[in-house]
């Protein structure tokens, strides 16, 4: 019985709240048969444990900022909301880590190191809503993952509860760890089908000292791309390049009436340097001159905090922008090695042609991340047909050009069906061997991941 584990205010079973812990970023899914918040790690093992019991579906909740269904149930079930996890356990200015519970949010944690001159990059544009649980189960990245890595490169170390009901820690506070498999770097990554994590350990570094912002516009995608490619061959790796494309600046422009580039504007580059101030001013100079040797419409520094802040909130907004146009919006996060960027945006001007949509796409130019976003009418069958004609297409092309389907936001069960043509069999079997090893009756996550 559930109520011998938690109080009986931490379980939910009204319509409102099935409803609502039933669907997440994506907008797709289907309601829990109950949702429970448990309180401690001992609560979550006897939760797991008895729903490994009754076999019973179980999915784990951060955020709810997923973009893939991730923690949604796909076949009803008990949904296990961290919600109740969100302390900040411990920040070790000596050893540079913090120790946090799985729903401590992104951008909480950014401020706290922050405030004692420290830096965690990891920085998805959903910082101030996801959770840093969330984050280490889809490996989130982020503008920073070009110079900083992503999620990835700070876990340290977990605790975790398995789907049967044992407690496990994985790691330890040491940078250098190398006894046995890595099971730390394993449940990074891994949706919420091998593990609940309910303890993180995180490496932090130092706060760069200072750090500044420029916009770029350009005519057109090909000259921001060579302005990109142009930074990378005189060595310079700023924290962050971003391009965003016409069509989402036009979502900007029009939903927010916020005018970062003119009307005729192709494409622009949002480009942030950190570190040492010399330092800073040296890389922005490199940028400017990058930028301008290809030919950029317009350059602009940001002239101060506030300017850059207004900057990098517009780039968060895009998502929002284009979710405002009312207009079904299918979001793909494909990644291409970065020299095959302008392949990448010729395969989507022929896909923009070939099946008649509209498509918007910006995203992580340093790293080749670029979210590709379908936007479909969704009154309009025979449109959304098209769509999903298309993102096969778009997916069998990216891999062709040595990238991969998905850089950040994970396979959920919106992927699920395309797993195949980036993996072989091979590995899907190996991968379905771990998942056994780990949840023997398949109870946590099912439906994710694998077709
Ligand atoms: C506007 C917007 C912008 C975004 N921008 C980015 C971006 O720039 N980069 C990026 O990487 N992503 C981005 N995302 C996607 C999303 O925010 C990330 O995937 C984020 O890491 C999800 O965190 P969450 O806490 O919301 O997780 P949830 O959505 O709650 O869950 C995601 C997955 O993690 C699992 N999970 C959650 N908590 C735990 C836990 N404690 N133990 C085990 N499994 C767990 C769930 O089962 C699920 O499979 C964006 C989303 C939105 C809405």
């Amino acid at each position: 019985m559930l109520t011998s584990i938690v109080d009986a205010d931490h379980i939910r079973a009204d319509p409102t709240s099935l409803e609502r812990y039933g669907v997440d970023a994506l907008g797709e899914g289907r309601p829990p048969d109950l949702v429970v918040l448990p309180g401690n790690t001992q609560e979550v093992a006897a939760i797991a444990r008895l729903c490994h019991e009754q076999r019973v579906p179980l999915v784990v909740r951060g955020g709810g900022t997923g973009y893939t269904g991730g923690a949604v149930p796909t076949r009803g079930g008990v949904v296990l909301s961290m919600e109740r996890f969100t302390r900040i356990l411990e920040i070790d200015r000596t050893n540079l880590l913090a120790v946090v519970e799985p729903n401590v949010i992104t951008a909480d944690l950014q401020r706290a190191v922050e405030r004692v001159g420290l830096f965690y990059p990891p920085d998805p544009a959903s910082l101030e809503s996801s959770a840093l649980g969330g984050n280490v189960a889809e490996c989130a990245g982020g503008p920073r993952a070009f110079k900083y890595g992503t999620t990835r490169r700070y876990v340290l170390g977990l605790e975790a509860v398995l789907p049967t009901g044992e407690i496990v820690e994985t790691g330890s506070k040491a940078v250098k760890n190398v006894v046995g498999y890595d099971l730390t770097q394993l449940l990074v990554g891994s949706e919420g089908t091998l593990a609940i994590i309910t303890r993180i350990t995180l490496r932090l570094i130092p706060k760069p000292p200072a750090r500044a912002a420029l916009l770029a516009i350009f005519v057109d995608v090909q000259a921001a791309v060579d302005a990109v490619t142009a930074l990378i061959e005189r060595r310079v790796v700023p924290a962050a390049i971003e391009l965003i494309d016409a069509e989402s600046l036009r979502a900007v422009r029009d939903q927010l009436g916020e005018e970062l580039a003119p009307p005729t504007a192709g494409a622009m580059l949002l480009v942030e340097s950190d570190g040492t101030q010399a330092g800073v001013d040296e890389e922005i100079e490199l940028v400017k001159q990058a930028c301008r040797g290809v030919g950029a419409m317009r350059v602009t520094l940001a002239a101060d905090e506030a300017e850059r802040e207004r900057f990098w909130n517009a780039r968060r907004l895009i998502s929002l922008a284009l979710r405002a146009t009312g207009l079904l919006k299918i979001n793909h996060d494909v990644v291409v090695p970065r020299g095959r960027i302008p392949e990448l945006f010729g395969v989507i001007d022929e896909l923009r042609e070939q099946y008649r949509l509209k498509i918007a796409a910006f995203g992580h130019a340093g790293d080749g991340n670029i979210h590709v976003n379908l936007m479909v009418d969704r009154e309009n069958a025979d449109e959304r047909a098209r769509a999903r004609e298309a993102e096969r297409v778009l997916f069998e092309r990216v891999v062709a050009l040595e990238g991969s389907i998905s850089g950040e936001h994970g396979i959920g069960f919106a992927k699920a069906p395309y797993i195949g043509i980036e993996l072989s069999p091979q590995e899907i079997a190996l991968m379905k061997r771990v998942k056994a090893a780990f949840d023997p009756n398949g109870i946590l996550n099912p439906g994710k991941i694998f077709p």
